[in-house]
């Protein structure tokens, strides 16, 4: 599932890739036909992320606004670029490789003060310098959401899905049904710098990696796929062995270990 660090990933990949050239664009699946005809031959200034959001502005003024869902990708082939696998939303591509788009919730053609609106509506992204991290605590220090819910809302805090959830939860001792306001300014302080630290690593990766290497024994490269989370999806905790239980809070499951997250 797509989190934010794989959408700042994908920015920065198809920046290095693929920015300040024209590009073709074709829609193999046909669905995005009339949006890859005007974008054929643009040329593509820059992609940033916001969250799980990727906005791809062209010179035209015309920006591509992609959500991948929980399905979604957005995967590259080099040259020669085979023919498209699958059902292909979009294409982009120039001589040296091909961004294949698939599966999208969103993938649509917008104005930049579109693009504004759908900004302004979201929360402080981590993984961007102009996070506002003020007036995120705010909305913490103001909620009795639970803070399970809080993490997960992308007005509050954005790019952080179902995964890093519950890591970061864990990795903060904070039980997940806590009320968002009871954090002290410590807890948020240790809730946000995990929150930067751990997509860091996960944009630098291209995946999920949340255990210390010291712990495991292993490089982040080298741990096995049961060693790279402390309680997501797991039966007993990474780090005490405690059972672990689930909650369903903000609409969806959040595994959190009742000895390392007490209430
Ligand atoms: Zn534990």
């Amino acid at each position: 599932m797509p989190e934010g660090h794989t959408i700042h990933r994908l920015a920065r990949q198809l920046n290095a890739s693929l920015a300040t050239k024209p590009v073709q664009a074709s829609s193999p699946q046909g669905r995005f036909a009339d949006g890859a005809e005007r974008l054929d031959g643009l040329t593509l200034l820059g992609a940033e992320a916001w969250g799980k959001y990727l906005f791809c502005e062209f010179d035209s003024g015309d920006v591509l606004h992609v959500h991948l869902g929980l399905i979604g990708k957005f995967r590259s082939r080099k040259a020669p670029v085979p023919d498209p696998v699958g059902q292909v939303r979009l294409r982009l591509q120039n001589e040296a490789i091909a961004w294949d788009l698939s599966g999208p919730t969103r993938c649509e053609i917008i104005s930049p003060s579109e693009q504004e609106q759908i900004s302004s509506r979201l929360g402080a992204d981590p993984l961007r310098s102009d996070a506002d991290v003020a007036a995120a605590q705010e909305k913490f220090s103001q909620s009795k959401r639970a803070v399970g819910a809080l993490v997960l809302d992308q007005s509050v805090i954005a790019g952080i899905g179902n995964v890093y959830r519950a890591e970061l939860l864990f990795l903060c001792a904070i039980h997940p049904a806590r009320q968002a306001r009871s954090l002290s300014e410590d807890e948020f302080a240790l809730l946000w710098s995990e929150t930067v630290r751990l997509l860091r690593i996960g944009e630098r990766m291209g995946r999920i990696v949340t255990t210390d290497p010291a712990e495991i024994g292993a490089t982040r490269s080298r741990m096995k796929s049961e060693e790279r989370l402390y309680a997501y999806h797991r039966d007993v905790c990474k780090r005490c062995g405690s059972g672990i239980e689930v909650l369903k809070i903000g609409g969806r499951p959040i595994w959190y270990c009742p000895s390392c997250q007490p209430s």
